[in-house]
């Protein structure tokens, strides 16, 4: 993000999608209610090809303030369920991304919070992030090249409002500040 001449905020989606912070997900833990986390189980990182292949990986639940875990196996695919993944042991549904719960679990996110009569939320500190430098730009440029629909072009319209600009960066720094 760069000043422009009259205090104006010029900034350039970077044209990620929504799964791209997905690698870690805070949520509130089922159990004690403080911050945990969802991510790829550690045995299942690395030596996937493409994204979806980790998006569909076992993931694991851990709340480093009372010890809880849980796991998340892959789930298989059935009509209605979204989308598909082929793999050689089998047709894997793909998480279904966007809401303010997490996609494994479906436990609330812990940068939930009410922002304009709806929910402002974030997977984590990093997508927070971005959608702080978004919603302080003043001049926002369409990513290069132009693909299928980022993560902030999918925004809902409340939230690309000029006029709930300051709504929603007090709700993001709100939630920055808890994060
Ligand atoms: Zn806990």
């Amino acid at each position: 993000m760069e000043a422009e001449p009259g205090g104006g905020r010029r900034f350039r989606d970077p044209g990620v999608r929504l799964w791209h912070f997905a690698r870690e997900i805070l949520v509130r833990c089922p159990r004690c209610d403080a911050r945990a986390l969802v991510a790829v189980h550690p045995g299942h990182r690395d030596g996937h090809t493409y994204a979806v292949g980790w998006l569909t990986a076992p993931h694991r639940l851990t709340c480093p303030a009372c010890g809880h875990v849980a796991a998340w196996t892959p789930q298989r695919w059935r009509v209605g369920a979204g989308d598909a993944y082929f793999t050689p042991r089998g047709v894997l549904a793909v998480p279904a991304f966007g809401g303010a719960d997490d996609p494994y679990f479906g436990l609330p996110l812990w940068l939930r919070r009410s922002c304009c009569g709806r929910v402002l939320w974030a997977y984590n500190a990093a997508h927070l992030e971005l959608l702080e430098a978004y919603a302080a730009a003043t001049l926002r440029e369409r990513p290069r090249p132009a693909g299928s629909q980022s993560m902030l072009e999918r925004l809902p319209a409340w939230m690309k409002s000029a006029g709930n600009r300051a709504e929603v960066l007090a709700a993001i720094r709100a939630l920055r500040d808890a994060a």
